[in-house]
């Protein structure tokens, strides 16, 4: 009973002004500057308040109502970041990262929903980023290589995300065109307190490095896991550690 009530009030919940999108801060694990931030969405239900994304992005993907939400998602996204990438010069390159669903993906039309964003918010097209869960990306792996490669000439940027946690084919990851590999927390999470069982994440980023990706390390909740993705010339990371996702005001 409750799926079906989320569901219907899902329906309205864009047009009602009940999602909203946090912004998490990505950082440079050299120089520790700000590259961008990935956009994740919030529901405030007017009677169960604050709904977390596992609860309703399943029942999103399965009745078709991620598809609008993902467009209002690009929309405000890349018209946020338009907003503060013209603060200053040292803000002009700020990324936005947008998460895709499978569901999307195997839509022809995803290509011109991005397209519409980036035009009406004027950005440029590599600051924006799509991110692809690995198990997605994985799932109907000719055509997203043949999506992922419209997409590319647009010139966004693709991110494979969770990595770890699905079950890659290592012949169609060297032919997918993703610029950065985002490594699960869960890989992160595991690492102790003196930088013990960090085997997997070693592995997996001399993996994308190999494969000419960047990567991103999320999930990075103390500072001995910081260290020692840092020791491993992890280029970028993400946490709680770092940065909590934050709404628009406490971002700015
Ligand atoms: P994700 O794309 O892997 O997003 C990262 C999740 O990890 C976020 O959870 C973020 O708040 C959380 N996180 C970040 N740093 C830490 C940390 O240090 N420790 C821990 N324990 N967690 C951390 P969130 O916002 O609850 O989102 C969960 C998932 O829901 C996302 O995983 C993504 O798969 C999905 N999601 C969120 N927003 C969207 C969206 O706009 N569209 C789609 N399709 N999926 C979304
Ligand atoms: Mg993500
Ligand atoms: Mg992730």
């Amino acid at each position: 009973l409750e799926r079906i009530r989320l569901e219907m009030d899902l329906r309205h919940a864009v047009e009602r002004n009940e999602m909203c999108l946090h912004y998490q801060p990505i950082v440079s694990l050299t120089d520790g500057k700000l590259i961008g931030f990935e956009a994740l969405l919030r529901w405030h239900h007017p009677k169960m308040g604050m709904i977390p994304p596992f609860r309703f992005i399943p029942i999103a993907e399965d009745s078709g109502l991620i598809l609008p939400i993902t467009i209002w998602i690009l929309h405000e996204s890349c018209r946020q970041l338009a907003e503060w990438q013209k603060i200053g010069p040292e803000y002009s390159d700020l990324v936005v990262s947008v998460n895709i669903s499978g569901k999307h993906l195997t839509k022809d039309l995803l290509i011109d929903d991005v397209v519409g964003a980036l035009q009406s918010s004027r950005v440029a097209a590599r600051t924006l980023k799509l991110e692809i869960t690995e198990s997605t990306a994985m799932e109907n792996a000719e055509h997203t290589i043949h999506i992922l490669g419209r997409l590319k000439e647009i010139g966004v940027q693709l991110s494979i995300d969770d990595f770890g946690t699905g079950y890659s084919s290592l012949s169609v990851l060297h032919r997918l065109p993703f610029d950065t590999l985002k490594i699960d927390r869960s890989f992160v999470n595991r690492v102790g307190e003196h930088g013990e069982d960090s085997e997997v994440l070693q592995t997996v980023i001399s993996l994308a490095k190999n494969l000419k990706m960047r990567v991103i390390a999320e999930g990075i909740e103390t500072g001995p896991q910081l260290a020692v993705l840092q020791n491993l010339g992890c280029d970028y990371g993400q946490g709680y550690f770092l940065a909590k996702p934050k709404g628009r005001e406490e971002t700015e």
